[in-house]
This record gives C-alpha cells, sequence and structure tokens, in this order.
C-alpha cells in the first residue's frame, strides 16, 4: 500500500523569525492519523522549522539541494549540509528548472547526491501549457524521467523513499488544475514509464504520485478520489493553516479508505 503525503512548497516565503510558529500551528491543525506531512520551508528557515516541530511527526525538507558535496559554488547547499535539518527534498521544481535553467541530467545528479546524504527525494516532472495543448504531456514527462533516472540505482531510490510530484507547469500558481481524470493517467504513464522504459518492473507501483498545481481544501478531494494519486505537493495554499487543515483532513480520508481496503480478505 502506497503512503498518503501532503507537502508543503513554502517557496520564497517566510522568515526564520515567523517560520516556526507557522510550522507549529500547522502541525496542531493537521494532526490526522495514516497522513505523511512535510513541510518544506527556504533554507534559511529549516533550523527554526526543525525546532518548532520536534516531536510532532512532521518531516522536514529542503527545496533544493546542489549536486556536488563542496566545493567553490557560492551561494549553494549540499545534500551534506542539510543533515541534522531536514530529512526530505524537493528535487527539479519547475520554478528551478524555468529560472535556474535546471536540465534532467542535472536533476539526476541531484537525486543520487540526495539519496547519498539519505534525504528523500521528491522528483518534480510536468508539461507547459503548449506540450498539453499539442498532446505531447505523457512524452514530455517521459523525457523527463528518462534524463533524470536512467542509469540510477533502483533499489537505492525506492529504499529511500523516493516521490514523483506530477505538476503541470501551467497548473502551478494559476490558480487552474489539471482534472483529476488527467492527473490520474498521468501518474498512471508516469509508473508505465519507470517500470517498461527504466526497468523498475513491480517496484514501480510503489512509488507514490503526487499532484501539484493550485491544490487546495476545495479541489484535493478529486485527486485523493483517483487511485494513482498519492497526495499533493501544495504551494500557495501550503501557507496557510486552514487550508493544510482541510487538505490533510481529506488525505486521512483516502489512507484510512486505503488502510481499510487492504485489510479486506481478497
Ligand atoms: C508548487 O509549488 O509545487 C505548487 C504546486 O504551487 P501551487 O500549489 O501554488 O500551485
Amino acid at each position: 500500500m502506497r503512503p498518503v503525503i501532503i507537502a508543503a512548497n513554502w517557496k520564497m516565503n517566510t522568515t526564520p523569525a515567523d517560520a516556526g510558529e507557522l510550522a507549529a500551528t500547522i502541525a496542531a491543525r493537521t494532526e490526522e492519523p495514516g497522513v505523511i506531512r512535510v513541510i518544506c520551508p527556504p533554507y534559511v528557515c529549516l533550523a527554526a522549522v526543525r525546532d518548532a516541530l520536534a516531536g510532532k511527526n512532521v518531516a522536514v525538507g529542503a527545496q533544493n539541494v546542489h549536486h556536488e558535496q563542496a566545493g567553490a559554488y557560492t551561494g549553494e547547499i549540499s545534500a551534506s549540509m542539510l543533515a541534522g535539518l531536514a530529512t526530505w527534498v524537493i528535487i527539479g521544481h519547475s520554478e528551478r528548472r524555468r529560472d535556474e535553467f535546471e536540465s534532467d541530467e542535472l536533476i539526476g545528479k541531484k537525486l543520487a547526491r540526495a539519496i547519498g546524504a539519505g534525504l528523500r527525494p521528491i522528483l518534480c516532472v510536468g508539461e507547459v501549457l503548449a506540450e498539453r495543448e499539442a498532446g505531447r504531456a505523457v512524452e514530455v514527462v517521459a523525457t523527463q524521467l528518462r534524463g533524470a533516472l536512467a542509469g540510477k540505482d533502483v533499489e537505492a531510490l525506492t529504499a529511500a523513499g523516493f516521490v514523483i510530484a506530477y505538476e503541470p507547469v501551467w497548473a502551478i500558481g494559476t490558480g487552474r488544475t489539471a482534472s483529476s481524470a488527467d492527473a490520474a493517467a498521468m501518474a498512471e504513464a508516469i509508473r508505465s514509464t519507470l517500470a517498461a522504459d527504466l526497468g523498475w518492473g513491480r517496484l514501480a507501483e510503489d512509488v507514490p504520485v503526487l499532484y501539484g498545481g493550485s491544490v487546495t481544501s476545495a479541489n484535493i478531494g478529486e485527486f485523493l478520489g483517483e487511485h494513482s494519486i498519492d497526495g499533493g505537493l501544495v504551494g500557495g495554499a501550503s501557507l496557510k493553516p486552514d487550508e493544510m487543515a482541510g487538505m490533510v483532513a481529506r488525505a486521512a480520508m483516502t489512507a484510512k479508505a486505503r488502510a481499510g481496503a487492504e485489510g479486506e480478505p481478497a
């Protein structure tokens, strides 16, 4: 049974002075069984969020990591620097692909560094609007997956709890979402690519696939109603405790239903 995950991407919001309080409020408002909660604040807020979440069963994630261990990379943060601060990391977010020109190859290197340092990666993939409209969304996402994952140690990735977030770029921060049917079809296409193209076989079925793109408490139920979708990577709404409370409560219903279905005799 795949886990149900709600991951908060705070992007470039909050400061070390206010991040801890927001994280603690969200933790208190989202105490639901069966849902993995992850908060990814800016680097400089990681320590404050870690301290605020101590003993609260909410994981802390970074929003990025460098692909090298150390060296002359001004302003960058390596995976080993995150030790003790974060246990998860977002890799290949579309804002970094767009603004920092991150390639699939570079993203693959980041993934390897992340798992080498014991971090749990969330790999983001997704097409731009023109690609969706041209009917090329699945092809684009499959290319991103092959570019980042070809030749990677499948066992190590799955042991690290590797997660994929399908985030159509045109849905991020726009208030527009993919239809749940399209998102579910993409989640299935992602697992097919892993299983067939990349040779992951059965292990592909165990990889959680999240949907991201203008998710809110009002629409998350549509996505969580799809068997192939295992949660959400949430940007804007994740800064609002009421929204987080609603999304995690809905996710807990899915987690409960899955646990029930698992317990049923065949
Ligand atoms: C994101 O940052 O990954 C995201 C999906 O943002 P938003 O929820 O604001 O669209």
